[in-house]
């Protein structure tokens, strides 16, 4: 599966940027929280300072002075010193910890609804893995920087400052040493951070390699059983997992190249300030308590200061998910659903394409000029190879993609001048692939018209022949339809599409046949109740069945983008052209299996 994400001017954009956006956008509705957690931490950089400071006393008063009172003092300071800073570094981690889930929510909810309002298009050109790869991937990495930083800064960079101001007082000629060191430090990091981001990306789409390997799996279980296709799908999936793997452990490389550097600087730098306490104690006979609290200092201050560090890198590898995350919340729907725009009224439910050109995106004009009508009230069946554009049609009247030119109106109405939603109020699609939820039958049914009553489900279920097979099942309309779902037959996943579809009653119904065969019991009670369906409305079909050709008002025949013939079935067979052929191959055939005949449509009952 290609991921081909378009890549967006935001990519380039600076880490500072993305990462004020972020705090604007998220971080700013918990302030008050991220406040309570920095004054924490200034608690607990303060008595880590404190700590530092007091070794100066430990040694110079009991020590060399051997004050007692001091030596009591100065254990119970100790003591309530740990308290305060095991209690500050509790709460503010289960403040952060708190923060980091309901950003991780807010985040998902945030893409989850701008994906929904994306258009069809949208969902062409991605792949699904990669989305459900994002929907973690990006909020874990929303929540990853603006912890990174709030702890970055409101405890490494607090402990660091107050530790340095320690160190400061307590021997400004060794702080020099530091103010050498810590910028050779900076720089020598600041390289690294540049080739991280370039490896998390690629980290991501091995991520969701990974994660598309196994969907796939999942979905194709029974083509890999049937091919003995099982090595050759551990084959892939090892490769994705190796690929991930690989880049995985690149940026631990990267990441780690830190750490050779920090260590490195840091024994430089102790050594000369161990060197240099240690001169002035043998020449100059200095008390060494001042320079014995330097070093605390200087020791305390070593672990915040190499997270600091790091912190850039760590930094830029969330940051990827943050960026790929405003990639999707930046993209625009491409069909304006114009909110504020009239409803679509109905009379009669005629359709009609008036000089319609269409071209998929990037690809060659599908319909050119093309005419099309499909009168209110009856049945227009759309026939045709594969590929002459019969989905498309009903792609085009969900408003699905928009048209480059003419107009396609119902009802004399454009639909570009209505509220989409209304348009797709009045319109029932039902698909090849029935489409079921994770939910009971009846609320499957209930998506149909979410306001509907009991009654009501119950009432489409048996007009569309589903109400026995329902009963049938485990717990009847409770029966939860899960992956399990596989259980149903295809007949009956038809017949409870079918029955949300009546539970609509939407005057316009767009159908796409079912190309496969199902046995002839079931074939005979879904046609029923298709046909129950399509009774006073307007449908336009995409014929796969003999019985729905031979009933339908009118047959268009579609070749390429074009409508090559039209008329009834009679007449069609009459003219000998097209249809005549296209009915030979397609549909009489099907009559000799006893699938689908002329004879069965004559014993359907007329209800
Ligand atoms: P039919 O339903 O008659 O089989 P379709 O309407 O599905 O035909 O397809 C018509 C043509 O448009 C085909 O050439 C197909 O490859 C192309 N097509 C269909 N859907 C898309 C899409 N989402 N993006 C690009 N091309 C498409």
């Amino acid at each position: 599966m290609a991921l081909n994400w378009p890549r967006f001017k935001l990519a380039e954009d600076g880490s500072l940027a993305l990462i004020k956006r972020l705090l604007a956008e998220t971080g700013r509705r918990f302030a008050g929280r991220y406040a309570l957690v920095i004054g924490l931490n200034l608690i607990v950089a303060a008595s880590t300072a404190v700590n530092a400071w007091l070794v100066k006393d430990v040694i110079n008063e009991i020590f060399f002075a051997k004050r007692v009172e001091m030596l009591y003092l100065l254990t119970v300071v100790v003591v309530a010193i740990g308290l305060i800073r095991g209690f500050g570094l509790y709460v503010s981690a289960v403040q952060l910890g708190r923060i980091g889930n309901a950003i991780i929510a807010r985040v998902q909810q945030r893409l989850f609804h701008h994906m929904l309002n994306l258009g069809v298009d949208f969902y062409n050109r991605t792949a699904s893995a990669e989305l459900v790869t994002r929907m973690s991937h990006n909020a874990q990495g929303a929540r990853k920087t603006l912890d990174t930083a709030v702890t970055g800064i409101g405890r490494d960079l607090l402990s660091v400052i107050a530790l340095t101001i320690v160190m400061v007082i307590q021997s400004p000629t060794m702080s020099l040493i530091i103010l050498v060191v810590g910028p050779i430090a900076v720089l020598g990091i600041a390289g690294l951070v540049r080739r991280v981001r370039g490896v998390a990306r690629a980290q991501f789409s091995s991520l969701s390699m990974v994660v598309s390997d196994m969907q796939e799996a999942v979905r194709g279980i029974r083509v890999i059983k049937a091919f003995n296709m099982e090595g050759l799908m551990r084959e892939r999936m090892e490769g994705s997992i190796d690929d991930l793997r690989a880049r995985s452990d690149k940026i631990v490389r990267i990441g780690a190249r830190s750490s050779p550097l920090m260590e490195t600087l840091g024994g430089v730098a102790i050594a000369a300030i161990i060197f240099v306490a240690g001169y002035q104690a043998i020449y100059f006979e200095v008390q060494p308590g001042a320079m014995l609290s330097f070093i605390a200092a200087m020791a305390f201050a070593y672990d915040p200061a190499k997270r600091l560090a790091r912190m850039q890198i760590n930094l830029e590898v969330s940051l990827v998910g943050v960026r790929m995350m405003y990639e999707l919340l930046d993209q625009k729907p491409s069909i304006e659903t114009s909110d504020d725009a009239p409803d679509l009224e109905l009379t009669d439910g005629t359709v009609v394409f008036d000089q319609v050109d269409f071209a998929y995106p990037g690809n060659q004009p599908l319909l050119q000029k093309f005419d099309f009508v499909a009168e209110g009230g009856a049945v227009t069946a759309l026939v045709g190879p594969s590929g002459a554009g019969k989905s498309t049609i009903i792609a085009l009247i969900e408003r699905f993609f928009d048209i480059d030119d003419g107009r396609i109106t119902v009802d004399g109405q454009n639909i570009t001048g209505v509220r989409t939603s209304s348009l797709r109020d009045k319109v029932a699609l039902v698909s090849q692939d029935v489409v079921l939820f994770r939910d009971t039958i009846r609320q499957n049914i209930r998506f149909g018209r979410p306001e509907a009553s009991d009654a009501e489900i119950e009432q489409a279920a048996r007009d569309a022949l589903a109400h026995d097979f329902i009963l049938a099942t485990e717990h009847g309309y409770d029966t939860v339809l899960d992956e399990a779902a596989a259980t149903l037959s295809g007949g009956e996943r038809q017949r409870i599409a079918i029955a949300r579809a009546m539970l609509r009653d939407a005057p316009v119904i767009l159908l796409d046949e079912a190309t496969s065969s199902l046995d002839s019991e079931s074939e005979h009670q879904v046609q029923t109740a298709f046909d129950r369906l399509m009774r006073g409305r307007t449908t336009i079909v995409i014929a796969h069945r003999l019985s729905t050709v031979l009933g339908a008002d009118k047959i268009c025949v579609l070749v390429d983008g074009r409508i090559v013939e039209q008329g009834r079935h009679d007449q069609l067979i009459a003219a000998d052209g097209q249809y005549a052929r296209l009915y030979k191959i397609e549909f009489a055939s099907r009559s000799a299996d006893g699938q689908d005949g002329p004879e069965e449509e004559a014993s359907v009952p007329a209800e």
